[in-house]
């Protein structure tokens, strides 16, 4: 924060400010692991920091910080942190601290970062909100700010009623968007489908590594519109995201949906054993915390 680590209860910005009055910031969550080498890889840093960038230009919020300021503050921050037997997430989030309707807009880029554990994600089940994703002239998917997380919200609390961990948003026109906090991944007669960002998904990263990684497995990847009632007849369902990494659903409204079956389950190992770099793909991108910035690993 302020170009400086600073302690958790140290990191506050001002009520008045345009952050807190209009929730105005745009952010990105990045993922670091181990590797089997004992050096820690954070996932697409750059692809993240470019994002950052493209949700901040359509929120005329400026970003006066480069790429390698980007990366050395992610690194300092989770050089400090890191701890051998968790990975880590980081929130990369650049607050509106200065201005007034558009005016005179001055931001600081702060960042926090979160142990997690190792673990993989366990299947899930799938409702479908009465909610609706925004559209691109309401509140575009495409911006990562905090504002667009309300109707995720709802979602996700009326899914808990439901017994539901995760909600799918349909936009518009009555088809499928994503879920709260991830895209999804639908497998139909040996085809991965997922919907293109413009029926109200966010411009996901780890959707475009999940066709690199179907290509490299010979798997088909479509995108394409999605109706709700294709996700009901699915042979296979997932969500994918950063922080959800790839999640098997086991159930989509009232219906039984296989959690394992095998194009999702090819995709999963390949993901993780490349994010943990027990294998190599030419496309993937990873930034290791320098020796010098760790703290205490
Ligand atoms: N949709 C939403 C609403 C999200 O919050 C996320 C997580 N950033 C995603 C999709 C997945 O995006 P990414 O793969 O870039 O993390």
């Amino acid at each position: 924060m302020d170009g400086k680590l600073v302690p958790w209860e140290n990191a506050v910005i001002h009520v008045g400010s345009e952050a807190a009055t209009r929730g105005l910031n745009v952010f990105e969550g990045i993922k670091g692991y181990w590797h089997d080498d004992g050096r820690f890889g954070i996932v697409f840093l750059e692809r993240h920091y470019k994002r950052l960038l493209r949700s901040a230009k359509l929120l005329h919020i400026p970003c006066q910080w480069t790429y390698k300021d980007f990366e050395n503050a992610v690194f300092e921050l989770m050089g400090a942190l890191l701890t051998k037997e968790k990975d880590m997430w980081i929130r990369t989030t650049l607050f509106a601290i200065e201005g007034y309707w558009g005016e005179g807009t001055k931001s600081d880029l702060i960042m926090t970062a979160y142990n997690q554990d190792k673990a993989e994600p366990q299947p899930i089940n799938l409702g479908f909100s009465t909610w609706q994703r925004s559209a691109d002239n309401v509140l575009p998917a495409r911006i990562k700010t905090s504002t667009n997380y309300q109707a995720g919200r709802l979602a996700r609390i009326e899914g808990r009623s439901r017994n539901f961990q995760d909600m799918i948003l349909l936009n518009q026109w009555g088809r499928v968007s994503e879920a709260t906090g991830s895209c999804i991944l639908m497998v139909r007669d040996g085809v991965i489908y997922t919907p293109p960002a413009t029926e109200g998904a966010l411009e996901s990263i780890t959707l475009d590594f999940v066709e690199e990684l179907a290509k490299s497995l010979d798997i088909k990847f479509v995108r394409r519109p999605i109706d709700r009632t294709e996700l009901l007849i699915a042979d296979e369902l997932a969500i994918c995201g950063t922080l959800a990494e790839l999640v098997p659903v086991q159930q989509i409204d009232t219906n039984p949906v296989d959690p394992y079956g095998p194009l999702l389950s090819k995709i999963r190992e390949k993901f993780f054993r490349i994010v943990r770099g027990k294998e190599k793909m030419p496309s993937f991108e990873v930034a290791f915390v320098p020796e010098g910035k760790r703290m205490k690993s």
